[in-house]
């Protein structure tokens, strides 16, 4: 067995059951095979077992009262995973699906994409298996302040930056750092995707959906094709989903369908955004609601199918394995192209073994939906500087950003010997750097 596969092993065996960290660490891993063969003080320095291993765990009681004035309690997580190359840095997901394995997988992705955006913040990832869905807005804040009420003792501007994630947007992340506040007397960046008027960023509800565009655009641009033009599937109808919906529009794609965890939405005529805004940003409705405005486009019940509507390009931005070898399947089958990850790892190792031996340009997830956190990274450089840069000098920095990481991904697989593997790429290149950082601090 080689030393990769023994550390796989180990890390399977110490976390039981906890899947979906075991697979996203066999992902990242296994790709490294090519750069442990040539870096032996890598080995020596024992930096994957030291990588698989969380620098700190946190698990806490997360008590409230609801509406009836009945107590609840949920369990908060902060896993603060590696702080090579910077503050602790990564969001937070409220969804009655969170446990531990959970957090732990995101958490380590995050390492690697933060490594990616070439600003200096390290990985972390955190959250609960409250579900703010069909409660209100009272029961949000007071389950938002007492997690805080924990939270606080972990986190600071220099220590740990959370931020949103599913279940976590603007109202959430304002809840949040209203108790942050209240607690510390401190006006400090500790938490980012802020409301504009309290050290939020232009561009950061934005980001990660444009980010994904511009990153896919450049992809395509070096093998010589466009947006333009392109039928867009778009799994998912939150921030990531929208904005890059947004952006395929601006350049010139067509959005057919969409879609919640209910079911999706296809429209052969383009989806229309102001509807699926107003549906989901203001009334926290269901897609199915679409329809009533637009009575030529179907609802169908169920997530999966969306995958069997012919497109060009798939962007799944909705969780974590929502598509799967076989849904990849039908996409190569249906003439689809392109894929880029919006969610994190919304691709089943299947659907990944699928696309790569057939030619399909795939955009993983740790470098294609970066650019959320690199956002949050220059909200932090604002909140520092106590300044304000204008939406349009953001999203230039955002597109610089993306531009590069394609880049950068794009070298590392050739340099390794895995050319047009970006999954590979992604992973390689995300990793020297924190591994680099990790030799350089000793242990
Ligand atoms: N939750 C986002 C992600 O998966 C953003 C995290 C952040 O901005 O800290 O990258």
């Amino acid at each position: 067995m080689s030393y990769v596969q023994e550390v796989i092993q180990q890390v399977i065996k110490k976390n039981p059951g906890e899947f979906e960290f075991h697979q996203a660490v066999k992902e990242v891993l296994e790709s490294l095979e090519p750069v442990i063969n040539v870096h032996k003080e890598y080995k020596e320095a024992g930096i994957l077992e030291r990588l698989v291993e969380p620098e700190r765990q946190i698990i806490f009681r997360v008590p409230w009262v609801d509406d009836q004035g009945k107590v609840q309690v949920n369990r908060g997580y902060r896993v603060e995973f590696n702080s090579a190359i910077g503050p602790y840095k990564g969001g937070l997901r409220f969804h009655p699906s969170v446990y531990i394995g959970i957090i732990k997988f995101l958490g380590f992705e995050q390492i690697f994409k933060n490594s990616l955006t070439g600003t200096p913040i390290g990985g972390a990832k955190g959250g609960s298996d409250f579900d703010p869905k069909g409660k209100s807005d009272g029961e949000v804040m007071r389950f938002c302040q007492s997690f805080m009420t924990e939270l606080f003792r972990h986190i600071g501007p220099n220590t740990d930056v959370p931020a949103g994630d599913i279940g976590v947007g603007a109202r959430e992340i304002g809840y949040l750092y209203g108790q942050y506040k209240r607690i510390k007397n401190a006006f400090e960046g500790s938490l980012t995707g802020k409301g504009l008027s309290f050290g939020g960023s232009l561009v950061r509800k934005e980001a990660t959906g444009y980010g994904l565009i511009y990153l896919v655009e450049e992809m395509l641009k070096d093998h010589g094709r466009s947006l333009e033009g392109t039928k867009v599937v778009i799994s998912g109808s939150g921030n990531v989903a929208i904005y890059a919906a947004e952006k395929v529009q601006k350049l010139g794609g067509k959005v057919i369908a969409m879609s919640d965890s209910n079911g999706y939405i296809y429209d052969a005529e383009g989806v229309n955004l102001d509807s699926i805004k107003q549906i989901k940003e203001v009334e926290r409705k269901r897609i199915r609601e679409y329809i009533e405005s637009h009575p030529k486009a179907e609802y169908h019940e169920g997530c999966s199918g969306i995958w069997d509507i012919p497109c060009d390009i798939a962007l799944p931005c909705a969780t974590q394995n929502e598509l799967n070898g076989e849904a990849a399947k039908k996409l190569i089958k249906n003439g689809c192209f392109a894929v880029g990850e919006g969610a994190n790892m919304p691709s089943t190792p299947d659907a990944i073994e699928a696309f790569l031996n057939n030619g399909i340009l795939f955009a993983p997830a740790k470098a294609a939906n970066a650019g959320g956190v690199a956002i949050s990274a220059l909200e932090m450089s604002q909140n520092s500087m106590r300044y304000s840069w204008t939406f349009d000098e953001v999203d230039e920095k955002l597109k610089n950003i993306m531009v590069n990481i394609y880049k950068n991904i794009n070298d590392a697989a050739k340099e390794y010997g895995c050319e047009g593997n970006l999954v590979a790429g992604a992973n390689i290149a995300g990793f020297i750097k924190v591994a680099d950082a990790m030799l350089a601090q000793g242990i």
